[in-house]
């Protein structure tokens, strides 16, 4: 372990109030550094008490029901659709066997990386809703178990096109799989949702320029490639910084120009190299 941050005064993330965890291992290579990043810190901090009782109960249709309600009560989802696509695509799914789906927090899935939290995944959907109509395209940078990447694929309809992409193979093939048995697994028959392995930072140029733009993991700068690829009037939320980082959200202008504005602070494995990765950054 190299350095730790206090987040908040109490609890832990598996006591019977959820809170943010008392620590933040920053880059431990341990099986337990991952687990509690990809998440928004400022909803994650002390101001909102979920009670793990009720965010836990039930499995399957009324385990996510439970999840999606608790986010609308909570005032993380507002949207209709975006209500309905994840009530629709079962996190448990895409979850590692024995965890729990539905509270919310990131769990780890290997490889040093983690499903997002649902709020985080509900935030960036809303962020990105208007992009993501039926017909349009977009691209899931990091898409390790491949959820919200199925989210959008939901969103956009077999007229649309959605691209995940990862950099470690191992989790491209499970994200495939947990699609296969999901709601969006017509739209990767189909052909209107891939999911590949590859660098991130460079985009996925074959189906570009991108309505939406989603990356789920830490740049230290935005990728140029991802700017380019990404379509005017269309829209990238990404998460910057290394150790404090902030989710951005770039517009770009008819013009070409591009527009930041930044959203709230969040905590996110980080965009890298496959060894850095690997290795435990
Ligand atoms: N959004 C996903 C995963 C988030 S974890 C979900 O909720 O399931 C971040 C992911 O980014 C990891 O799967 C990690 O392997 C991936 N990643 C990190 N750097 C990458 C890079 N350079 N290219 C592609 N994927 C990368």
């Amino acid at each position: 372990m190299r350095a730790q941050v206090l987040l908040c005064p109490t609890i832990t993330a598996y006591g019977r109030l959820y809170c943010a965890p008392r620590r933040l291992h920053r880059y431990n290579s341990s099986s337990s550094s991952s687990q509690f990043l990809n998440l928004n810190l400022s909803r994650f901090s002390g101001a909102l008490f979920f009670h793990m009782e009720q965010f836990q109960s039930g499995t399957g249709s009324s385990g996510k029901r439970g999840m999606v309600e608790n986010l609308k009560r909570y005032g993380v989802i507002s949207s209709k659709r975006v209500a309905q696509v994840m009530e629709a695509l079962d996190r448990g799914l895409f979850v590692p066997v024995g965890s729990s789906a539905y509270v919310d927090t990131p769990v780890p899935i290997g490889y040093n990386a983690t499903i997002s939290a649902p709020h985080m995944h509900a935030t960036c959907l809303q962020l990105l809703e208007d992009k993501l109509h039926p017909g349009m395209r977009a691209l899931d940078v990091g898409s390790g178990t491949g959820y919200l990447t199925g989210c959008f694929a939901l969103m956009v309809g077999a007229e649309g096109r959605v691209v995940g992409v990862d950099h470690i193979p191992e989790l491209v093939d499970m994200s495939i799989k947990n699609i296969e048995k999901s709601v969006a697994a017509s739209f990767l028959k189909k052909g209107s949702l891939s999911l590949h392995v590859g660098d991130g930072r460079k985009g996925w140029q074959e189906f570009a320029p991108y309505d939406a733009i989603h990356v789920g993991a830490a740049a230290s700068e935005i990728p140029q490639p991802l700017l380019d690829q990404l379509k005017p009037g269309g829209r990238m939320v990404i998460p910057l910084g290394t150790y404090f980082q902030e989710l951005k959200v770039i517009d770009k202008n008819e013009d070409g120009s591009i527009k930041v504005h930044t959203e709230t602070s969040v905590r996110y494995v980080p965009l890298t190299s496959r060894v850095e990765q690997l290795g435990g950054f």
